[in-house]
Order: structure tokens, then C-alpha cells, then sequence
């Protein structure tokens, strides 16, 4: 599919994809092979060994590429290998200005893996990205920011920071795990590299792990593709096609994700034994006119705490929902409850943790697709 001009709904199911050339398959199929035969050395169809290109992977490739509003996509076995690959990018004696309130993950890569290769990573509070400015000096290399942010949903002004990224020819990486294409194209607003974590939201059904960077510029996919191609954390064709049709029902998905989302933040809300509610559809959540600006909806990500602000009962919570399922990940069709204290970011230490604003009772929602009502129901026997 070459017409770029289509709108989402329809690249979502059309774009990368193109009936089998050898039997008319309407679906990709999954070419669960690990080399390709040549006619002769040299003589081959573009496919030579499967770390280095596999059919399915070129499809899911380009259609990432394409609902992103970007030129090229590549997919890694992980989001987590796809922030490996980025990392990558780096060398001893860089520095990086990366948002504070990130993935729990991203935190524990960058401080336990790379900080060991002599790269310096300064974590600091984007809400306001003019704080950036002050982090930049002759070693700086990279921005790497989250926005909405996991898990506390703040907003980065993504244009803000890819201005000041230009200004100082550094490289602007936003996560773009939690808003998804849908929510918002940071490729636009002047991010040189969107990750994602298709995992959550892409996938959408809880049923692989996945990663894919997407970029415009040909200098840089060429870097990024050596090193998937050297380092090796490719994906599989089997998960790259439960991608490919996790994609398709993107759009309807997250449709419902934001309206059951709206109604889940605003019922808790107005819950007398709930402290604070974090959803970046508030009008006063502090960057909500950013939010408005950048985004196309607010996602089904909730965060909130206890007024009692005790970890016995955010555990009580956490133990007596029966629809909404305690677990790590976010963004499948069922919804999902978590603790960011002792589960995603039981890797970053408690002061370090509660400096940024994780309290011990703050629980975080993954609103799935379920029938709302039924969803409040759940959260009101189990809040009590
Ligand atoms: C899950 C997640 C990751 C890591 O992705 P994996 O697929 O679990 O390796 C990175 N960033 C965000 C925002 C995530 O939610």
C-alpha cells in the first residue's frame, strides 16, 4: 500500500501488507524459516538469513513505519531490546537527559547496563522541558523522554523538546508505549526516534512481547539496523504476525480504552476513600493544555492512591478485584491492576521512588475493554 494519504483506521489494516505473492494468502504468512535458498551466491530475493530479513518482519516493519507517519520501522524481540538497540547508538563518555518518571525498566538499563559502558544518564523532571537546557553541555547526545509517563501520566511537551534537541543536534527517543499511534505521532512533533513496546497497546491482547523503533531518517535506520542485525534481539515471524494482526483492531481498541477510561478516572474520583487521581484528561491535571495539544484522547492508564496513603490497604485493593486481574503489562483487551511500589518499578529504591512521587498506596489501572459498568462494579466492592 503506497498512498500514504489514507487515514489511520485504514492503515492499521492495510498498510505494509500485500496478498501472498505465491498463493493470493490475504494474510501475511508466517514464514517460519531460518534461510533462504539463492540461485546462485549472491543471487537471491532479498533474503539471505532470517536475523537479517524475514518476510513477515518486512511486513510488520513497514506498516509500523507507516501508522507512525514514518519513513522506517524495525522490530526487536522486546521494547526492552529496542531500548538496548538505541542505547547503542551511544558511546563511552555521552550523556543522555532522560525523564525521571519512566518505565521501571528503561531505569534499570540505563543505570545497571550502560552506566557500567561509561555513559552518563541524568534523570530529571520534563513536566517542564525548558529544564532540559540546563542538563546540556558538549557530552550530550540524547533526550529520551515518556510521554504520557509511566506510571504517574504526566505529559511532556514533545514539540518543546524537539525543539531543543534541534537547536543542540542531540536525538530525541520518545516511548510511545502507553499513547500508541492512535493517541498521538511523536515523529511529527520533532522526535527522531518513537519506541514502542508492542507488548502493550500494538499487540493489544496480552499474548506477546515485542518491541519496534520507528524513524524518518535514512542515516539513522541504517545504524540502528546494523546493530539489530549484529546484535541479534530480532523477533520471531510468529510474534511479529501476532502483531501484525494485534494492529489491525488498533483503533477500535483504544476507542473503548479511552471512553471506559474517562468514566473509571472520573468514578474514582469522586470516591471518598481515594486520594489522588492521575489521568491526563483532567482539566487541571497540571499539563492537560499539552496533553490537548498533542494527543487525540487520553488513553485508559489511570493511576491513583489511598487517602489513607497505607500499603496494607492498596494491597487489600490489589488482592479483591476479580475482573480486573493483578499483573505486570498494560494495554490488553481485559483489564489489568498493578502496584508500581513492589512490581514495574520495584527496581528503583523506595526514596528515590517516593521522591518522584510513586507512593506506597498508589495503584495503577490498565482499563481494558470490558463493559464499563461492570468495571466500576468490580472497583467498588474491592475499594469498599
Ligand atoms: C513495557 C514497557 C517497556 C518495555 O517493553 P517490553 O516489551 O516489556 O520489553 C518500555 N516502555 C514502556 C513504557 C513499557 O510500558
Amino acid at each position: 500500500m503506497e498512498n500514504k494519504n489514507y487515514k489511520l483506521a485504514t492503515k492499521l489494516i492495510h498498510a505494509g501488507v500485500e496478498p501472498d505473492p505465491s498463493t493470493g494468502a490475504i494474510m501475511t504468512p508466517i514464514y517460519q524459516t531460518s534461510t533462504y535458498v539463492q540461485a546462485a551466491p549472491g543471487d537471491h530475493k532479498g533474503y539471505e538469513y532470517a536475523r537479517t530479513q524475514n518476510p513477515t518482519r518486512t511486513a510488520l516493519q513497514n506498516a509500523l513505519a507507516a501508522i507512525e507517519n514514518g519513513k522506517y520501522g524495525l522490530c526487536f524481540g522486546s521494547g526492552m531490546a529496542a531500548t538496548d538497540a538505541v542505547a547503542k547508538l551511544l558511546q563511552p563518555g555521552d550523556e543522555v537527559i532522560v525523564a525521571n518518571d519512566l518505565y521501571g525498566g528503561t531505569y534499570r538499563i540505563f543505570t545497571k547496563v550502560f552506566a557500567n559502558y561509561g555513559i552518563k544518564f541524568h534523570f530529571i523532571d520534563m513536566s517542564n522541558a525548558e529544564n532540559i537546557r540546563g542538563y546540556i553541555n558538549e557530552k550530550t547526545k540524547m533526550i529520551w523522554t515518556e510521554t504520557p509517563t509511566n506510571p504517574l501520566l504526566n505529559i511532556v511537551d514533545i514539540a518543546a523538546c524537539g525543539t531543543i534537541a534541534k537547536e543542540h543536534k542531540l536525538l530525541l527517543v520518545v516511548d510511545n508505549t502507553f499513547a500508541s499511534p492512535y493517541l498521538q505521532n511523536p515523529l511529527d512533533q520533532g522526535a527522531d526516534i518513537v519506541l514502542h513496546s508492542a507488548t502493550k497497546y500494538l499487540g493489544g491482547h496480552s499474548d506477546v512481547v515485542h518491541g519496534a523503533l520507528i524513524m524518518n531518517d535514512a542515516a539513522l535506520e541504517e545504524k540502528l539496523r546494523f546493530i539489530q542485525n549484529s546484535c541479534g534481539a530480532v523477533p520471531g515471524p510468529h510474534d511479529c504476525w501476532l502483531v501484525l494482526r494485534g494492529i489491525k483492531t488498533l483503533h477500535v481498541r483504544m476507542q473503548r480504552h479511552c471512553e471506559n477510561g474517562e468514566k473509571i478516572a472520573n468514578y474514582l474520583r469522586n470516591h471518598p476513600k481515594v486520594g489522588k487521581v492521575y489521568w491526563c484528561g483532567f482539566e487541571d491535571h497540571p499539563n492537560h493544555d499539552i496533553a490537548k495539544k498533542q494527543m487525540r484522547g487520553f488513553g485508559g492508564m489511570i493511576s491513583f492512591t489511598l487517602k489513607s496513603d497505607r500499603m496494607d490497604d492498596a494491597m487489600h485493593v490489589l488482592k479483591n478485584t476479580q475482573l480486573f486481574a493483578l499483573a505486570e503489562s498494560l494495554g490488553g483487551v481485559e483489564s489489568l491492576i498493578g502496584h508500581p511500589a513492589s512490581m514495574t518499578h520495584g527496581s528503583i529504591p523506595r526514596e528515590e521512588r517516593i521522591k518522584n512521587g510513586l507512593a506506597d498506596s498508589l495503584i495503577r489501572l490498565s482499563v481494558g475493554i470490558e463493559d464499563v459498568d461492570d468495571l466500576i462494579a468490580d472497583l467498588a466492592q474491592a475499594i469498599g
